[in-house]
């Protein structure tokens, strides 16, 4: 069960990362704009005001998304349960991290789902030194933003040689 927990998303233990991190346009699923590190107007404290409201508040954006659990594994595993709003002087790292870790677990999310159909025996080998290398690491900063133009690049080599995308 460890390995389907750690994409599951639990704001309890975040410090709301996306709603200080993301961008969002004025449109249909949102009801206003919102620049990248700006706390959204929404926010008291870390926690969403309209949370039980969102759709009816033009903002379903929010509803749809999921960080797969970047969030709560960034706060509590690479910055001990600390928070931007506490100390801003680690605002602009932990948004870093967000980012490194989100594309962290979309690569676990994309290497599980391609154990199926079964691949050939060498393949599949890859397959899970990749997955573990991803699930097992206790992640800092720096590696965290080194993964996209690193490792990222090799998983997704491999993910396009087995027709993941
Ligand atoms: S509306 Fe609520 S959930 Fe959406 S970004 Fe703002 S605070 Fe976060």
């Amino acid at each position: 069960m460890a390995q389907t927990d750690i994409l599951k998303t639990d704001c309890a233990q975040c410090a709301a990362l996306c709603c200080l991190a993301l961008a969002f346009d004025k449109g249909g699923d949102f009801a206003f704009d919102k620049n990248p590190g700006e706390p959204c107007r929404n926010l008291s404290g870390l926690r969403c005001k309209v949370h039980d409201r969102l759709t009816e508040n033009g903002l379903s954006g929010c509803v749809a998304y999921d960080c797969l659990g970047a969030g709560n594994r960034v706060v509590q595993e690479v910055f001990g349960g600390r928070s931007w709003q506490d100390e801003p002087r680690l605002t602009r790292l932990m948004m870093e991290a967000f980012s490194g870790m989100r594309e962290v677990h979309i690569r676990i999310d994309l290497l599980r789902e391609a154990a199926h159909p079964p691949l050939a025996p060498q393949l599949e080998a890859t397959r899970r030194a990749f997955l573990d290398r991803l699930e097992q690491n206790r992640w800092n900063s720096n590696e965290l933003n080194a993964f996209e133009v690193g490792l990222a690049l090799e998983i997704d080599i491999f993910l396009h040689q087995i027709g993941v995308f």
